[in-house]
């Protein structure tokens, strides 16, 4: 067994203390000890050490990407006053790839740009197949969650879910899940099927829930405006020709069964309390994205409210098609600011956003307890990253959170190399 040490100012293992002058000593693809330098067995002692400034942490989860939107970022550099302003745009330079290649290309310069920022684990959703494949091959792992979108009761029946289950039965380098887009974009019905697809296959969900300021009026009374970019079809959908449901967002999806301990909910920004507790009390963790609710003209997720009604949350970059970078560390620093702003007073912050980014991605793919990403312990998988921040004092947490974004020196996955800045181009 070879094994290797790695060491660093501090070692943040997430579900332990901070360990000042700590090593982290890997055998093969697991870690098989932690503590302090002075401490460790002497049977490591002639391992090879890589010894770095600053802060060694678990490796990243990046709870919602996009990879095949990578190459989309000149739409996230614009601004936009509105999801549905946002979505035209998108689905302009979207119709325009004709090439399918191009996905699998812009997915993995996406997995690259997560992984030279210190991500190893991502929740990727996948709308076009050509894309997946991007993690294996970047030597990294997550859910590639396979998306279904713009489906209505009769496209389903007439082939929709015969060419989904073709989707599903293709085998995959990294495990796979199930994406309903949203509740306004796939009838009721279809949604409620593909919970039950899941289900039956064991499989993880992901979707996206409360993006649009609009979109709760749909639910509640049957205004199509969030399906601007739906054209011609929007009064296809069953929401739109019912004249709603009177349901507010939560209810609606926890009608069609989407709200599942096994499922996690993009962005959740326009959710009031009694939404936010429906949730909560379903097991159903949230993931924020505030880099791309910025960029897209929306309000910031109240990640005060989720973090003082105590939930378990994640955080994800969202695609370059509305994000500056896939650099997950940017939207922590961004969600602690907002905290602030939006009253969050308690110490407890950059403890708990360094776990958002970690152990709490990984609990919200359902990757933590059993296969032990997000967290650094014995007998886990060795997938870490390095952040050359200044700790003050003994402040390890704050100094990740504020200052980790653009300073990761090297990301491990499996026991591998797969980032170092010491090595990296310059540019
Ligand atoms: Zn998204």
């Amino acid at each position: 067994m070879k094994s290797k040490v790695f060491s660093a100012d501090w070692v943040l293992p997430v579900a332990a203390q901070p360990i000042r002058n700590g090593v982290v000593v890997v055998a093969d693809e697991r870690i098989v000890w932690l503590g302090t330098a002075d401490e460790m067995p002497a049977e490591w002692a002639e391992s090879p050490v890589e010894r770095r400034s600053g802060v060694l942490m678990p490796g990243l989860v990046n709870a919602h990407t996009h990879l095949q939107y990578t190459h989309f970022d000149e739409v996230g550099r614009g601004s936009f006053t509105s999801f549905e302003d946002w979505s035209d745009a998108f689905g302009l330079v979207y119709d325009e790839v004709t090439d399918p290649s191009a996905w699998r290309d812009a997915a993995l310069d996406g997995a690259r740009q997560g992984i030279a920022t210190g991500t190893t684990v991502f929740a990727e959703i996948v709308t076009n197949d050509e894309a997946r494949g991007s993690l294996s091959e970047c030597r990294v792992t997550g859910i590639e969650y396979l998306e279904a979108i713009g489906e209505f009761g009769n496209s389903w029946r007439d082939g929709g879910r015969d060419t989904f289950l073709a989707r599903l039965a293709a085998s995959g380098a990294v495990p796979f899940g199930v994406s309903p887009h949203a509740p306004y974009s796939l009838d009721g019905a279809v949604i409620s099927d593909l919970m039950q697809i899941a289900a039956e296959r064991d499989l993880r969900v992901h979707s996206h829930v409360g993006e649009s300021a609009v979109e709760a009026d749909l639910y509640r009374s049957g205004v199509n405006t969030v399906l601007t970019a739906y054209g011609d079809l929007r009064d296809e959908f069953e929401l739109v020709r019912k004249g709603g449901v009177g349901h507010t967002t939560a209810e609606y999806a926890d009608s069609i069964g989407l709200l599942v301990p096994t499922a996690h909910l993009a962005h959740a920004i326009y959710l009031d309390r009694a939404e936010r507790d429906l949730l909560r009390s379903r097991g159903t963790q949230v993931a924020l994205c505030p880099r791309s609710n910025k960029v897209i003209g929306l309000d910031a997720p109240p990640v005060a409210a989720y973090l003082t009604e105590g939930h378990e949350i994640a955080v994800g970059t969202d695609s370059l098609a509305s994000s500056p970078s896939m650099d997950l560390m940017a939207d922590v620093a961004l969600l602690a600011v907002l905290a602030r702003e939006q009253g969050y007073t308690d110490d407890d912050l950059y403890r708990r956003l360094v776990r958002a980014a970690t152990l709490g991605g990984a609990l919200a793919m359902g990757v933590a307890d059993s296969l032990g990403y997000g967290s650094l312990t014995v007998g886990g998988p060795a997938d870490l990253a390095v952040f050359d921040v200044d700790v003050h004092g003994d402040d390890v947490e704050r100094a990740v959170v504020e200052q980790a974004a653009g300073r990761c020196t090297l990301t491990v996955s499996a026991g591998r190399v797969v980032h170092d800045s010491s090595l990296a181009p310059v540019g």
